[in-house]
Parts: structure tokens; sequence; C-alpha cells
């Protein structure tokens, strides 16, 4: 600050404290001091001395000059004041404003260092996030890795599933399907996708669904396992038998979510079983073909030395053809035996209902067993409860073959005492007799805990080395009975002997004696026979009953030799060496007129064929080797007494009525005919090659089933094939498929096998017929001429 400014402030300092009064006087009595220094030294500088009046006149200079100072100087106080204070003011609001301003300042500057400190937190947090980022997308890069890890292993592992022959599913707890592989895909005909959500009942059949939720059941039940084995079926109705597992799955935390499937398809292994036992059925057939082979020269024994018993012996020779009669007895009962058992294992057996001498069976049994006792120094002893019946409905054969198996053990294991045979026959309801024939013995005995094993096939008891055997004879027997409705009992003890005792229910015959010949003239007959040992005893027997007997050896001999005005009978064995007796009988009728021609009979050792097959060829009756008289004779009476033109009864075969072979068509000639005319052979053409695409399907959707014994899929199926045949004129086909399809036929599952069997050979065969028909039928519409056509047709075999 200038001197003048510090001067001017301090007269303002000076005149604010002390007022202006005290000021104005202050500063006149410094003014006058100031002049009258001033003048003095002046005055004396100049004159060397002061005078008063130059005293009073600084005085008075002072006094004026003093209130013009003042009020100039307040006013520029005043002013200066003004603006001092204004100053103050403006200093106090700057003094504010930059107290605010400082206080602004801190807190930008508090706000800055905040900032600043979260700017830092920031770019700290921006680090971490980067390395956050940088972790994460190291992390999403491992997570990558290992998803496509994971999705490469689900991968494989869903090829691996799939690639599998086996069914992969799971069910849920609810049952519903939650996933499956492209086995049961195919299985089920629907994707997986649509599959999951469905329970087995929107999947399968009702009947294959009820046991697939039954065994889902017992593994929730029990919490385990379970392997089973069922049959399925594919969308074309083709079945499989699976071999079936299914396992309960669990949660990570153990709970359970549903089951897990795995199903084995175990057809060909079935099938392959089957093929063994078949393999073991047809060993068993070979071996009885062969007994029943030498049954035929057996036969010739017996009957030949039942022949020389009527003629005069002396003691010696007849004790020898008694042996040789019981030897061949023997051996023809095992051969039976052999024979039933093949039978019995491919259900082709039945047992025939027919009015039997049953005393007489009694008796023979009882002289033969007698016979051997005789040569072992055995007693017989013989009981009889009860009026023994003579004549029962039952199965001769059958039953003597069982009689004689039980007396024929009771003799080979008894070693010294005796055998019984105890008759005892109670009257049930009206001609209903209850039989019980016991053959007991005082053999070793059967330990008790082998007393039904012994009835089992091919079982023999331990340590029985002195008798032979084959262990069928008592198993056949037991089938054989019980087939009747009987059943076979034991008893024993072991050290003392056993009772074996035969219970069956049977019918009284009230038919008179048919052994008995109805007096007929004495017939010409036929006998068409290769077997010498057969013609002999044939031609013995017919010759003893009065009748003239010419032999012709084979079909030709008889086909020259025949002459319809010198025979009133022809007997014709169906096995020749150069044709069938079917063969014959159908010559036969088409050389002669039905009028001309005399009755046939067939001649056979085959039981399986029916008579209404035999009735079907034109022949009258059957007579069943080996030939007896009694067969014979009923049968003479049967044909004889109804003579060769009367009307028979319904259950008699009627020549005039039986089916001609011919008339039982491969094609249906007349619908091809009209199928050609109407609507175009190239429209059957068409439809004949969409048969030949679908069949192969059908035959294996049928054999499937046939395999499963699904007796309803085999109609459903064989009901297709019968209407794809039919409406193309497979008129043969159609009729195999009609009894394919028709489960309510006697012994329709015996023969199924062989009819479907018969249909997958004959359909090929038939088709290319068929083809050679439809194309005689265009060649012939061409020219207009259907009568041009001529078709090497083959009969019938079915
Ligand atoms: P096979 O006599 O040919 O051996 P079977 O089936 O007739 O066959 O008999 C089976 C087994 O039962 C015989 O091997 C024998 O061990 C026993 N058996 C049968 N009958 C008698 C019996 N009367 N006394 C003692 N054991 C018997």
């Amino acid at each position: 600050m200038t001197p003048l400014k510090k001067l001017a402030t301090y007269y303002v300092h000076l005149l604010s404290r002390l007022g202006v009064v005290k000021f104005s006087i202050s500063l006149a009595a410094a003014i006058i001091m100031v002049a009258l220094a001033i003048q003095m030294s002046v005055t004396f500088a100049l004159t060397g001395k002061v005078s008063a009046v130059d005293l009073i006149r600084s005085v008075f200079f002072g006094l004026i000059i003093t209130p013009w100072a003042v009020f100039f100087m307040s006013v520029v106080v005043e002013q200066i004041e003004d603006s001092r204070q204004r100053l103050s003011k403006v200093i106090r609001k700057l003094e504010k404003m930059r107290s605010r301003d400082l206080q602004l300042t801190n807190k930008l500057k508090a706000n800055i260092s905040q900032l600043n400190k979260e700017i830092d937190e920031r770019e700290k947090a921006e680090a971490a996030r980067r390395q956050a980022i940088v972790n994460l997308e190291q992390e999403v890069k491992q997570r990558q890795l290992a998803q496509q890890e994971l999705e490469e292993h689900s991968a494989l592992l869903r090829s691996f599933i799939d690639s599998s022959p086996d069914l992969v599913y799971y069910r849920n707890e609810q049952g519903q399907f939650s996933g499956c592989n492209l086995a049961l895909e195919r299985l089920v005909g629907r994707t997986e996708k649509k599959l999951i959500g469905l329970t087995p009942y929107d999947v399968y059949p009702e009947d294959i669904a009820d046991k697939i939720v039954e065994t889902d059941h017992q593994v929730f039940d029990n919490d385990e396992p379970l392997t089973y084995e069922q049959w399925l079926e594919y969308p074309d109705g083709r079945k499989a038998f699976f071999e079936l597992r299914k396992v309960p799955f669990y949660g990570r935390n153990g709970n359970r979510l549903g089951l897990l499937g795995f199903g084995r398809d175990i057809t060909e292994r079935m099938r392959h079983q089957a093929n063994i036992e078949k393999a073991n059925r047809d060993k068993t057939q070979f071996i009885s073909t062969l007994s029943h082979e030498l049954r035929t020269p057996l036969n010739g024994v017996v009957g030949l030395s039942q022949i020389l018993l009527d003629t005069a012996l002396n003691d010696a020779q007849r004790k020898h053809v008694n042996t040789i009669l019981l030897s061949a007895t023997t051996l023809g009962n095992i051969f039976n035996d052999i024979i039933d058992l093949d039978k019995l294992d491919r259900r082709r057996f039945a047992v025939s209902m027919e009015p039997m001498d049953f005393k007489a069976l009694v008796n023979d049994i009882e002289t033969l067993t007698e016979m051997q006792l005789q040569n072992k120094g055995l007693s017989f002893k013989f009981e009889q409860i009860g009026p023994i019946p003579s004549s029962i409905v039952g199965d001769p054969t059958r039953l003597r073959q069982v009689l004689w198996n039980l007396t024929q053990n009771a003799v080979k294991f008894t070693e010294k005492g005796a055998v019984g045979l105890m008759i005892k026959a109670q009257p049930l309801a009206e001609q209903q007799v209850q039989l019980d024939i016991s053959i007991t013995d005082t053999g070793p005995g059967i330990p008790q805990n082998q007393l039904e094993q012994i009835f089992a096939m091919y079982y023999q008891v331990e340590g029985r080395k002195s008798a032979t055997g084959s262990g069928i004879g008592l198993s056949v027997s037991r089938q054989l009975v019980r087939a009747m409705g009987g059943d076979i009992k034991v008893t024993s003890k072991e050290g003392e002997g056993s009772c074996f005792t035969v219970s069956l229910k049977v019918q009284l015959d009230s038919i008179p004696d048919e052994a008995e010949q109805i007096d007929h003239p004495p017939l010409d007959i036929l006998l068409v026979e290769d077997v010498e040992l057969n013609v002999t005893i044939a031609k013995a027997l017919l010759e003893k009953l009065g009748h003239h007997v010419a032999v012709a050896m084979n079909g030709k001999q008889a086909l020259a030799s025949f002459d319809p005005d010198s025979f009133d009978l022809i007997l014709l064995d169906i096995q020749l060496p150069d044709m069938s007796g079917f063969d014959i009988a159908e010559r036969l009728q088409q050389d002669y007129a039905k009028e001309q021609l005399p009755p046939m009979v067939a001649l056979t050792a085959n039981v399986v064929n029916s008579k209404q097959e035999f009735a079907k060829a034109g022949m009258v009756d059957v007579i069943h080797k080996p030939i007896n008289r009694n067969a014979v004779v009923h049968c003479l009476n049967n044909v004889f007494a109804i003579g060769p033109h009367d009307e028979p009864s319904e259950t008699q075969l009627n020549p005039s009525q039986a089916l001609s072979r011919s008339s039982q068509p491969v094609l249906d000639l007349e619908l091809i005919e009209q199928f050609c005319s109407s609507i175009g052979c190239q429209v059957l053409t068409d439809s004949v090659t969409l048969f030949r695409q679908v069949m192969p399907d059908y035959m294996q959707v049928l054999e499937s089933n046939l395999f499963a014994k699904d007796q309803q899929g085999i109609a459903s199926e064989a009901h297709k094939i019968k209407g794809a045949a039919g409406s193309i004129g497979l008129a043969r086909i159609q009729r195999l498929a009609n009894k394919i399809q028709s489960p309510e036929l006697p012994a329709w599952w015996d023969n199924v096998d062989d009819w479907i069997h018969q249909l997958s050979h004959d359909y090929p065969e038939d088709l290319k017929l068929l083809d050679k028909a439809i194309e005689d039928f265009s060649s012939a519409e061409t020219t207009e001429s259907k009568d041009s056509l001529n078709l090497p047709l083959p009969l019938d075999q079915d």
C-alpha cells in the first residue's frame, strides 16, 4: 500500500473512530498547527521574525480551511467508506463465496478422491472382471470340451444301444416309456419320440401288455431284477420269442426312477432247440418206421403160428410153435410200444373206440402168461371179482399192449413164487363198467421213492441186472391208459413183490358179436398185396371163410387182371412197389363206370390216415394190418350187409358220395376264366405278381405264429392267405388255408404243422400252374376258343 493510501486509510480510520466533531477539532488544530508552523517558518525565514499577526492569520486560516477540509475529507471518506463498505461487503461475499468455494472445493476434493477411489475400485473390478471373463472363457471352453466329450460319449453310447440287436428301453414309475433303442422302435413300429409317454397298453396287444405290466409290477414290488420269456409281435404280425430282463434303476439320491428293460430275440435259439427235438423225434420216427416194417414179417410169424396151432401137432411141435408165437407176440408188442412212442411224441396218437372181445383178450393174456410162467417154473393165479364183460368198446390193440407189458414185467422180474391176474368189474351207470385189472408178482419189488419214476421214459430201477429191458413199456402203457381215460397205479414192497392196477371206465357193447360171419355167398376177391407173408395169411383166412381169392402183387398186375364181371370185392394194399392203392382206385374209377366197379377196401398198416381219406379215394372200408379174422369178417359184414349199391348210413363210407380226388382241383379254372374274360388276364397277372410278393411275408408270419403256438395268430394269417389265394383262383391253397384257419377241426393241432408245411411247399408249384393257366386263357381269348385249354394239373393231395 502506498503511504498516501495508508494515510488516507488512517485518516478514514481516525474519522470513523473520533467522530466528525472530534475529528474536525483535531483536524482544525492540526491544520492550525501546520499553518502556524509553515507561517512562522516562512515568515521567520523571510523576515527573521515572527509577528503575532502571522500567528493569528494562521489560526484563522486553519479555522477557515478546516470545515472545507472536513467536508471534503468527509465526502471522500464517505465515498471511501462507502466503497470500503461495498468492498467489505464484496469481500465478505467473496469470502463467503470463497469459503463456499472452499467447502465446494473440499467437497469436490472429497468427491474426487471418492471418485478416484471408485475409479480405482472400478479399475480393480474391471481387471477382476476381465480376469473372471478370461476364467469364464476358459471354463466355457472346458465345458464345451466336456460337453463335446459328453456328446461324443453319449453318441457312442447311443450308437452302441442302437446298433444292438437286443431291445433296450426304460419306463418310469408310472409305467410309461421314457426312451428306447432302434430295435424296440422296430418292434413297436414307432419312433422313440412318439413312444415316450405311452404305456404298454398303447403299444402292444392287450394279452401281451397284460404280461408286461404284470412283470413290471413284480420288479417294482420286489425291487429286484426279473428275467422271463415272452412272445412279442412286430407290426406286420410276425412273432418273436424274447428273453426279457427288467432291472429297477435309481437316481443319484437313491430314489427309484423306473425300470430298464433288455430283450433278446431267442426265436432262433428256440428254433434250433426245436430242430434238435425234431431231429430226435425223426430218430424215434425212423426207429418206429423200422419197427413198423419189421412188424409185417412178424405178423406173418404170428399168423402162421396160429394157423399151425390149428393143425395136428405132437406135443413137442406144439410147444415149439407156442414158443414161436409167444416170442413173436412179445416182439410185436415191443414194436407196438415203439410205434406208439413216436405217435405220442408227434401228438398223432389216437385211441380207437370199437367193439372188442374183452373176454377173449383176457384169455389170450392168461394163456400166454401161463405159458411163460411154466417155462420159468412159476405158478399163475387168476382171480375175478364180478362178471367179466364179454364185449366192451375200446382199443383192443392198445389194451392188449398195456396188459402184455405189465404181465411181461411181472414174469420178467419174478424168479420164484407166482404171478397173479385179477379182474374186478363193477357196474356203474347203465352200460358202463369200472374195470380194475391188477397184475401182481412176488418179484424184487420197487423202492418206494421210485414208484413214480418207473413211469418215466427210459427209467429203470438201478441194480436190476438180471432182467433186460428198454424202460419204455411202463411210460407208453401209462400214456395209453390215460388216453383211454383211465390210469395205472402201482403198490410195491421191496423183497415181496409189486401190484400194478389198470383202472378204466368202459362202455359195454350192446351190438351183437359182429365177428360172426353173416351168410354171404362165396365171394370172388381180388387181393392186391405185395408182401408174400401177408398174401399167405390173408388168402388162408379168406379161403377159410369160403371165398375165392385171386392175387395181384403190384399195381400193374392188378389193373391188368381186373375184370369187373369176375370180382365181387377188391382188397387194395395202399403201399405197393409201383403205385399206391389210391392210384389203383383212381385208375379203376376212371376206366369203369361206377355201377361196374365192385366195392374197394383198403388194406393198410397206417393208422394215421382217417377213414374219410380212404373214402375220398373211393374206398368203402379199411382193414388195418395185421389182418385178423375178426377184422375181415367185420368188414365183409359191413360192406355186404348194406350191399354195394344200397344207400349207406351217414357214418358209413359211400363210394358214390366220396369225393373223387380230381374234384378237389388245384386251380379254380372257372374263376380264372371269368376273371380273364370280364376284367382281363393282365389284371389277374398283376394280382398274381402281388400274391407272389406278399406270400413270403405271410408265410413268415404264419410260421412264426405256428412256432409261437398262437392259434389265433395262425388262424388270422391263414385267413389272409385264404382270401388272397381264393381271389386269384388258387383253389388248393385256398382249401389248405381254410383248414389252417379252422382250429375247430378235429385234431387241428396235430395236423396244422403239416398243413403249413404243405402250404409252403405247394404254393410255388400252384403259382406256376396258375401262370400257365392264365397264359392259356389269354391265348384262348385271342383265338376265342377256350376249349383248347389243356392243363396238366396234378391231383390234390390234401
Ligand atoms: P423195462 O421193463 O423194459 O425196463 P418198463 O418201463 O416196463 O421197462 O419198466 C421200467 C422199470 O420199472 C423196469 O426196468 C424195472 O426196474 C421196474 N419194474 C417194472 N415192473 C416191475 C416189476 N413187476 N417188478 C419190479 N420192478 C419192475
